[in-house]
């Protein structure tokens, strides 16, 4: 509810922007991470495996970026979806960007692709959100299911 309700605590830094300079950290949620973007968990979900991903730098719309950061971002984006598939096996997905305040985005500073997958039986908007909220070590369960896949795509990214 207190997400609902936009009482969320914020952290004191960035959510896109975590502290240090490690690749992966279940405590953060963070999936991915190198010097051009990452991907972590959404703490938030609207579905099982939402994914957010954005660049490292703290832009807050699309326009600003170089097109060698929007490469890195959609190339991170693109594995993101493909391991969802392998691991989660959804029937579908929505996938983009909310840019401003108006248009959905709960952080309207830093851009951030927002994947999630959707399956056939999907519930409704408002029963998945209560849903989720009940569930957090199923989040954790998620995230270590998807952990290795992403461990195996920063070595091959960083050879
Ligand atoms: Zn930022």
């Amino acid at each position: 509810m207190e997400h609902v309700l936009g009482n969320e605590p914020h952290p004191p830094h960035c959510l896109f922007e975590p502290p240090g300079d490690q690749p992966h950290s279940r405590e953060l949620l963070l999936l991915y991470r190198d010097s051009g973007r990452l991907c972590l968990l959404n703490r938030f979900p609207y579905a099982n495996g939402h994914l957010l991903v954005a660049p490292a730098r703290h832009v807050a719309c699309i326009t600003e970026l170089e097109a060698a950061e929007l490469q890195e971002v959609n190339d991170l984006v693109q594995k993101a979806i493909e391991i969802l598939k392998e691991e989660l096996n959804p029937d579908g997905f929505n996938v983009g960007l909310n840019l401003g305040q108006v248009a959905g985005a709960g952080i309207d500073d830093h851009i951030h692709y927002h994947i999630v997958p959707r399956w056939q039986d999907d519930h409704n908007f408002m029963t998945v959100l209560a849903e989720v909220r009940t569930i957090p070590e199923h989040i954790e369960k998620t995230y270590d299911r998807l952990l290795p896949r992403f461990q195996h795509l920063y070595r091959s990214n960083h050879k």
